[in-house]
């Protein structure tokens, strides 16, 4: 990656990315994969309960750092080890160096170390005229490409064997054949004799003992050349802003990374675009994170945008890291740093002040009328948008916004079985108005008491999303002061993204200001199916239309961010439409609010995936639970001609006779 790569310069090296046919069906097949595998290797265990392990060993390490530290030195030095401590990358490169000059040695082998790319240690050596092989097979091809690793685990993942055989080729000077076992083979030939002619050998630790000063050896071994002789055995402790971390409450938990590449597995956006897409030498999630830290803030500005904020990172993370938390953290800090920009800004802006940005919409839905025709859609894009975001049809605003049709929608309920207070969302509210439409109708006959407070604004995601924390803060706070006085068992919404950032961030968000109201807000939260499924009974439903092949699209923020898996599916079943499981129902659709906009290719990308998969199944019906698939799925099934509606869920089953779109 470049240094200091502008926005636009970035997106480019992404959109490269994603015309790379190998890089796209290796990464593919690889997802799909790795999902199985993971699946069928973690099914006796309890992988809750070994991810708590793991975070709180890993958590008690950093906590007593200094302590392990010194014993460990003690320990390494009685076993003959000369311990080095290195506050910086360019420290432990000075050190390095230094030892192969005190050694005079001139060859130097290395095995695979995501520490030895963080402080670009080969190239520091070979500016010093040292030669340096990496001995790990995906390593040794990348350092002769002259690239760093696409994935922390398996470096050379975007990679075929047709390059390998050019690359094995060139090195050689003879043609090779592309059957792995050959390149394997001819590797182990040309490896084997810088093993024997190295001076010096170079390794990372993934642990290090403190009670033997032990890593994978306890002291330097016998030189079996020099008889009696032992070899030199180094170890450098690096910081490179280690330490900072390990103090900071929020990013301490950074540090329980253990560097399984995980988190890149199941990336979404790492599907699509590869390592090299998706981080600067650290990649995936984690990657993400680290750029700021370890390589400053102008490599990672980018990056830490290229997120959907899907939650897979997380729901896989071996130490137990809320990474999708810390990347909207990273992004905020960068900006309050670097300043905000101008769309961001004023998008905060106009959200924070919801009479504005509600007589916006007003005002834009009379606007669009030339660009609308009869069609709830828009015909052609308005000029903000470039032909990038042609991927997918858009919704016209509506004519009458949710919040106008309320009161004529209520019925008065005398004993009601439940007070609510409906939570609309912008996009209901001013997009879909019939998605809430269906569930008064369903509300009205299960006779609860709903309440819709006009002070509601947006949830407040988008602008976090955004890197705007404090107009997400102030959202949150003006959403808890519209329910603060309603008499109500429970705030309900259609909207599975703003139900998770409603229950998940805003009280954490707000905490500073509002306290206990916004745990006893948040508490209140829930979402359409729970609500339907757990609250007002199955029983009273029913589905409205013939019986129709129907796939679940299970919203990030549903599956992962409220952990809701069943409810969905159970009401798909009770309105009588034959339920089909999708090979990747809970995989992201690619959405992520201001993600769309800002990497539409990105975007475009994993959205044909999910409607290939939902075709692949036969189904013709699309059913999910946020207003933001719908709008992104039923928008590229327009757009892509595919024979696929997509509905949202309250509008399969709505009493018969309501209306539907
Ligand atoms: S939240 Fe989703 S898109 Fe973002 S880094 Fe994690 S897996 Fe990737
Ligand atoms: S999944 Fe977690 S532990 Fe594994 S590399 Fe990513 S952040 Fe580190």
């Amino acid at each position: 990656m470049k240094e200091n790569e502008s926005f636009k310069e970035y997106k480019d090296r992404l959109d490269n990315a994603l015309k790379n046919d190998f890089l796209r069906t290796a990464m593919d097949n690889f997802a799909v994969a790795y999902r199985t595998s993971r699946l069928n290797a973690f099914s006796e265990m309890d992988m809750d309960a070994t991810v708590k392990e793991v975070a709180a060993v890993k958590a008690n390490a950093v906590k007593n750092i200094d302590h392990l530290l010194s014993r460990f030195i003690l320990k390494a030095e009685k076993a003959g080890i000369k311990v080095h401590l290195a506050d910086t990358a360019e420290n432990a490169n000075k050190i390095i160096a230094q030892i192969a000059e005190q050694t005079h040695s001139k060859k130097i082998i290395k095995s695979k170390s995501m520490t030895a790319e963080e402080i670009h240690l080969n190239q520091w050596l070979e500016n010093k005229g040292l030669e340096v092989t990496e001995t790990d097979l995906g390593e040794w091809i990348v350092q002769m490409r002259k690239e760093g690793p696409s994935h922390m685990v398996m470096p050379a993942i975007h990679l075929s064997r047709y390059q390998v055989a050019d690359l094995f080729s060139d090195v050689t000077k003879k043609h090779q054949d592309v059957k792995i076992e050959k390149l394997v083979k001819v590797a182990r030939r040309q490896l084997r004799k810088k093993y024997i002619e190295a001076d010096m050998g170079i390794t990372g630790a993934n642990f290090a003992i403190s009670e033997t000063g032990t890593m994978w050896i306890t002291g330097p071994s016998e030189c079996k050349i020099t008889k009696g002789k032992k070899r030199q055995m180094h170890i450098v402790f690096l910081d490179n802003g280690r330490k900072k971390i390990a103090q900071d409450p929020l990013f301490a938990q950074v540090l329980q990374c253990i560097r399984c590449g995980a988190c890149a597995n199941v990336c979404p956006v790492y599907r699509m675009v590869g390592g090299h897409g998706l981080g600067y030498i650290y990649i995936g999630a984690i990657g993400l994170i680290t750029t700021y830290f370890f390589h400053g803030r102008e490599n990672a500005k980018n990056l830490v945008q290229n997120c959907t904020n899907c939650g897979a990172c997380k729901a896989v993370c071996a130490g137990g890291i809320d990474l999708p938390g810390l990347i909207k953290e990273i992004h905020a800090r960068i900006q309050d740093e670097l300043g905000h920009p101008l769309k961001s800004l004023l998008l905060g802006k106009v959200l924070k002040n919801r009479k504005l940005f509600h007589t916006l919409l007003r005002t834009a839905s009379l606007a669009q009328k030339h660009v609308r025709g009869a069609t709830p859609y828009l015909r052609h894009l308005p000029m903000i948008f470039s032909k990038d975001h042609n991927f997918r049809v858009l919704p016209a605003i509506t004519d009458k916004p949710f919040r106008d049709r309320f009161e004529t929608l209520r019925s008065k309920v005398k004993n009601p079985t439940c007070k609510i207070a409906l939570f609309s969302g912008c996009v209901q509210d001013f997009v879909y108005p019939e998605q809430l439409e269906a569930a008064m109708a369903l509300f009205n006959q299960a006779k609860v008491q709903v309440e819709f407070p006009l002070d509601q604004s947006c949830c407040g995601l988008p602008v976090l999303m955004m890197g705007e924390k404090q107009a997400a803060k102030d959202l949150g706070l003006q959403n808890i002061n519209a329910f603060k006085e309603l008499n109500i068992d429970y705030i309900v919404t259609l909207c599975a993204s703003c139900a998770s950032h409603l229950k998940n961030h805003v009280p954490d968000l707000v905490e500073e200001y509002a306290g206990n109201k916004a745990a006893q807000f948040s508490d209140k939260v829930i979402v359409f199916s729970q609500f339907i499924n757990k609250v007002i009974g199955i029983e009273h439903i029913r589905g409205n239309s013939i019986p129709r092949k129907t796939a679940f699209h299970s919203p990030c923020h549903l599956c992962r961010g409220l952990g809701i898996k069943d409810d969905p599916k159970k009401l798909i079943a009770k309105s009588g439409h034959e339920y089909i499981k999708t090979d990747e129902e809970e995989t992201c659709c690619g959405f992520g609010g201001s993600f769309s906009a800002n990497f539409p290719s990105v975007s475009k990308g994993i959205l044909t995936r999910k409607l290939d998969d939902v075709e692949k199944s036969g189904a013709d019906l699309l059913v999910t639970e946020c207003p933001g698939c719908v709008m992104q799925l039923r928008g590229g099934a327009l757009k892509q001609k595919r024979n696929i509606e997509v509905k949202h869920l309250s509008q399969i089953i709505q009493p018969s006779g309501s209306s539907s779109t």
